[in-house]
C-alpha cells in the first residue's frame, strides 16, 4: 500500500512508531494489558473457564425452559452453543492471547470485532443478523471474564507493547484512563480537541498523541506500520524506509534530549537575574506523585479529583464514599512529603460525565458542572469537602473550587466549608482549620470581576483550557472548531495578565494551571507577565524549567508588555516567538 500522511491536531509531543492498533468502540469498554510470557497459560485458562462457565450457563437456561415455550427460543439457545464451540471463539482468542500477550477480554474483543467487520461484509441478510448472535456470546463470556478482574494477572511492564498505537473514532476521557498501564506507545483519534480531557489524559500518559484526524480510523488498517509526530500533529501511515529511518533517528535524538533534561531536577527553578519559580504537578490520582516528585515538582498544583469518581458506573456505590476519598487525599499528600497539594473538588460535567450515556444537556459545557453541580448536590459535596478536610490533618492541603463566576457561590461554597469544618469538630476528626481555599479562574465573568474573589480567596489558579473555551466561544473538544483554539488571542491575552498583575497588587497568589503552563513556546511571555506558579503535567516541568534558567527577566518583562499592548495576531505571534530568542 502506498504510504499517505493525515493532518490532525498535535496534543502530546514525541515520536511513535509502531503497528496500528484499531479500536472498535466496543473494544474501549474492556482492560488492555499485556501479559508476561509466565502468565500466558493462565490467562488462556482464565479465558477457557470463562467459555465453560458460559457453555454451563446456557445449558442451564436450556433445560430450565418450560416445556410449552416457543420452538425458536431452544433453537436460538443452540445457535449460541454452537457459536461458542466453534474454534473462532474457542480457539482464536487463546491464540490471540499466546501469540500478542493480550488480556482475556482484549483478546476475545479483538476477535469479536474481527468476526463482526466479516459478517458486514456479507449479502445474504440471515447470514449477516448471525452478528448479533456473534457479539452477545462474547458479551456472555466478557461479564464472567469481568467479575472476576479482580484477581486479573499483574500487568507487563513495558515489553512488546511498546510499539502497538490505538487508533479510534473517539476515545472519552474515562476510557483513556485505561491505557494508563502503558500497553500502547501511541494515540490517533477521529474526534477531539488539543485541550479536551481526552488529550489531557494522553499528556499526562506523556505518550504521543494526534486528535481530530477527521476518518483516520477508517483510512489506517490493522497492523499498518503508523508513525506518530505528537509535535506537528501529524500521523504517516505506511511510511517509505527512508522516512522510518528519519523519524527513528529523531525520536532517538528526543530521547537523548529527555535524558539530559533529567539533569535538572534538584536544579531550583530561578531565572538567570534571581527570580524563584514554582514549578507545580497535576495530577488525576494520588499515585502519579510520584511522577511528580521524580519530576522535582515543588508540589501538587492541581489534583483533578474527578477522576476518582470516573469509571464506576459497576461499583456498588456510584461515588466514592468520605472515606474511599479521603484515603486517596490522604495517600497524595502524604506521598508529596511536606510539599502542598491542592486539591481541586469535583469537576464533573462537560467532557467529563459520570456516565456519556447520561448526558442530556444540550450544552453540557455550560450546564451542571463542577462546583454548579456540587452546590447542587449539597450532601455530596459536604462528604468530599469532610474528605479533603480530615486529609489535610495529613499534611499541607488546599481547597480549589473550580468554575465560579457569582459571588453567592463562592459564599455558598465557603458556608458549606465552615458546616464541613463544624461536622468533624462535632466528630473530633482532626483537620487544618486555617486550610487555604482558592478559586479556579477560568470563566471570563470571573477574570474581570477579579475583586469579588480576591476578597473572598486566599489564591487564585488561572484555568486556561476553560478560560480560551469560554472566551472564544468555542467547545475545547470539538475538531471542527479547533483552528480557533487559540491561546494567543489578545483577549485571552488580556484577561490572563490583568488576573495576574491584579493578584499581585493584592498579595494574592495567582498560577496557571491550564495546559498554557506547560508550553515551553509560552513559558517566557507567562513569566514576562508576572506569572511566577505554573501547574502542568509532571512530563512537561523539567522542559518549563529548563525555558525558565535561560531567561533574563529583565530583557523579557518590558518585552512582554509590548506584547500585550498588541492587538493583530501576525505581529504577536512573531514578538511571542522573538521572545524565545532573547
Ligand atoms: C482548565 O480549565 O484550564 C483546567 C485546568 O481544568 P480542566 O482542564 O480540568 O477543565
Ligand atoms: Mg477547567
Amino acid at each position: 500500500m502506498a504510504s499517505f500522511t493525515l493532518h490532525g491536531i498535535p496534543v502530546s509531543r514525541g515520536i511513535a512508531i509502531g503497528r496500528a492498533h484499531l479500536l472498535a468502540p466496543a473494544a474501549l469498554e474492556v482492560k488492555h494489558y499485556l501479559i508476561d510470557e509466565q502468565q500466558v497459560e493462565a490467562e488462556v485458562a482464565r479465558l477457557q473457564d470463562a467459555i465453560a462457565t458460559v457453555h454451563r450457563e446456557l445449558q442451564a437456561i436450556w433445560s430450565g425452559l418450560p416445556k410449552d415455550s416457543p420452538a425458536e427460543l431452544g433453537a436460538f439457545i443452540d445457535v449460541h452453543v454452537l457459536i461458542l464451540s466453534d474454534p473462532m471463539i474457542s480457539e482464536t482468542p487463546l491464540n490471540i492471547i499466546r501469540s500478542r500477550h493480550y488480556n482475556a477480554e482484549w483478546a476475545l474483543v479483538t476477535q469479536i470485532d474481527e468476526l463482526s467487520a466479516q459478517f458486514d461484509e456479507i449479502g445474504d441478510t440471515y447470514l449477516r443478523e448471525r452478528k448479533a448472535d456473534i457479539q452477545q456470546v462474547g458479551e456472555r463470556v466478557l461479564k464472567i471474564l469481568t467479575g472476576t478482574a479482580t484477581t486479573l494477572p499483574h500487568l507487563a511492564g513495558d515489553s512488546a507493547s511498546a510499539n502497538l498505537i490505538v487508533v479510534a473514532h473517539d476515545i472519552s476521557p474515562a476510557d483513556m484512563l485505561q491505557f494508563r498501564d502503558r500497553a500502547f506507545s501511541g494515540f490517533v483519534t477521529d474526534l477531539g480537541g488539543q485541550n479536551s480531557h481526552t488529550a489531557i489524559v494522553a499528556r499526562s500518559l506523556d505518550i504521543p498523541a494526534a486528535v481530530g484526524m477527521f476518518n483516520a480510523s477508517a483510512l489506517i488498517a490493522q497492523d499498518d506500520w503508523v508513525i506518530i509526530d505528537g509535535d506537528a500533529g501529524i500521523v504517516i501511515v505506511d511510511p517509505a524506509a527512508t522516512v522510518l529511518d528519519q523519524y527513528r533517528e529523531r525520536q532517538a535524538r528526543q530521547q537523548r534530549d529527555r535524558k539530559k533534561l533529567g539533569k535538572l531536577k534538584k536544579t531550583p527553578a530561578i531565572t538567570r537575574d534571581g527570580t524563584a519559580v514554582t514549578l507545580l504537578a497535576n495530577i488525576e490520582f494520588p499515585d502519579d506523585c510520584a511522577a511528580a516528585l521524580d519530576a522535582g515538582a515543588n508540589g501538587v498544583g492541581l489534583f483533578r479529583s474527578e477522576f476518582l469518581f470516573m469509571n464506576r458506573s459497576g461499583a456498588v456505590n456510584r461515588l466514592p464514599s468520605e472515606d474511599e476519598q479521603f484515603e486517596s487525599y490522604r495517600k497524595a499528600v502524604v506521598a508529596m512529603k511536606g510539599r502542598p497539594v491542592t486539591i481541586r473538588t469535583l469537576d464533573i460535567g462537560a467532557d467529563k460525565p459520570f456516565d456519556v450515556a447520561e448526558q442530556t444537556a444540550l450544552n453540557p459545557a455550560l450546564g451542571l458542572r463542577a462546583i454548579r453541580y456540587c452546590l447542587a448536590e449539597p450532601q455530596m459535596f459536604l462528604s468530599q469537602l469532610r474528605a479533603i478536610l480530615r486529609a489535610s490533618a495529613f499534611g499541607p492541603i488546599k481547597l480549589l473550587i473550580p468554575m465560579l463566576s457569582h459571588a453567592f457561590e463562592i459564599d455558598q461554597t465557603l458556608t458549606m466549608l465552615a458546616q464541613a469544618k463544624a461536622q468533624l469538630t462535632a466528630a473530633r476528626k482532626n483537620f487544618d482549620p486555617a486550610i487555604k481555599v482558592g478559586a479556579m479562574i477560568e470563566i471570563p465573568a470571573a477574570a474581570l470581576t477579579l475583586p469579588l474573589f480576591i476578597k473572598r480567596l486566599d489564591f487564585l489558579s488561572i484555568g486556561t483550557n476553560d478560560l480560551i473555551q469560554y472566551t472564544l466561544a468555542i467547545d475545547r473538544v470539538d475538531h471542527e472548531v479547533a483552528h480557533l483554539y487559540c491561546p494567543l488571542h489578545p483577549a485571552i491575552l488580556y484577561l490572563l495578565s490583568t488576573t495576574i498583575a491584579l493578584g499581585a497588587k493584592a498579595g494574592v497568589p495567582v498560577s496557571v494551571c491550564g495546559e498554557m503552563a506547560g508550553d515551553t513556546k509560552l513559558t517566557r511571555l507567562l513569566l514576562g507577565m508576572g506569572l511566577r506558579e505554573f501547574s502542568m503535567h509532571p512530563a512537561q516541568l523539567l522542559a518549563v524549567k529548563q525555558e525558565i534558567l535561560g531567561c533574563d527577566l529583565g530583557q523579557i518583562a518590558p518585552y512582554t508588555r509590548k506584547i500585550l499592548r498588541m492587538v493583530e495576531p501576525a505581529a504577536i505571534n512573531e514578538a511571542v516567538e522573538h521572545l524565545r530568542l532573547m
